[in-house]
């Protein structure tokens, strides 16, 4: 039985086709999430590369911020029963999700059952999402897949002591000017979004094992500045930034059971 499931990011839209509830047999990621054209065409190219048609599918779950607005679905489901259906599927021993997007933050408790227990998010405050990254590397034009690679390279990463993104900009544009090394820059830009998620984190009890979901669990500087700050190693996963998509094409299998 093919399933399928939907995440409408408000930057990206993902798709996943999994057999059974278990074997994942299609994916799409397209920039573009919430009111353009890219949740269809990720429907398309998942489809394409599953080698399924939209008939063959028992059923299709919906997730993400603008899960709502997809009218072909059988389900709405919320994101964060979504993460952690796909993180536990990936990692049957997590309990603690941390998930950055776009444009919030969020860090989810989980039972050893995979069921959600807690989560608290931070949705007021572009820094220490995405949406900070994307700025930063936008001001130093490097693409965000590229920030890591900066990060290996730094020395002794800069302060950035400016908790708002609008003020972090002028700082950053003012230690470029100050002749700053861009790997520091980097290095303190993705330590600065770290320090904020590792805060976040600190106020639920962080239960060992810990993975990251979401799009900026692609950036290894973030990674290994937050696994640093919250004192437990984090998961990875190349499918991270499809958890939510994983886990919405698993609801609308065990919905079909
Ligand atoms: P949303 O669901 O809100 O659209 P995602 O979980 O898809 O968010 O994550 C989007 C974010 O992921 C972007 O803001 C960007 O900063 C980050 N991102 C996307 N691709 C990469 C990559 N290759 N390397 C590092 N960061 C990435």
């Amino acid at each position: 039985m093919y399933t399928f499931g939907i995440d409408i990011g408000s930057t990206t839209s993902k798709c996943v086709v999994m057999k059974d509830g278990t074997q994942i047999v299609g994916t799409s990621l397209l920039v573009g999430g919430i009111g353009t054209k890219s949740p269809a065409e990720a429907v398309r190219q998942a489809l394409e590369n599953a080698g399924v048609t939209r008939e063959e599918l028992a059923g299709v779950a919906a997730t993400g911020y603008g899960r709502n607005r997809y009218e072909d679905a059988d389900y709405h489901v919320s994101e964060l029963s979504c993460h952690g259906l796909g993180a536990h599927h990936t990692f049957p021993g997590v309990r603690t999700i941390i998930d950055i997007g776009g444009q919030d933050a969020k860090v989810i408790s989980l039972d050893s059952e995979g069921r959600m227990q807690n989560f608290l998010m931070n949705d007021k405050c572009a820094a220490g999402t995405g949406r900070f990254l994307d700025v930063m590397a936008n001001i130093l034009v490097i693409p965000v897949g590229e920030l890591a690679d900066y990060c290996a390279r730094a020395k002794e990463p800069a302060q950035i002591s400016s908790t708002c993104t609008v003020f972090a900009e002028s700082e950053v544009i003012s230690q470029l000017a100050n002749g700053v090394e861009m790997e520091d820059l980097v290095a303190g830009i993705c330590s600065s979004v770290a320090g904020r998620v590792a805060s976040l984190a600190k106020r639920i009890n962080i239960v060992p094992e810990v993975c990251m979901s979401g799009g900026v669990a692609q950036n290894a500087g973030v990674r290994n500045a937050l696994s640093e700050k919250i004192g437990h190693p984090i998961l990875f996963s190349p499918n991270a930034q499809l958890f939510g998509a994983i886990g919405a094409a698993l609801y609308a299998w065990e919905k079909k059971q």
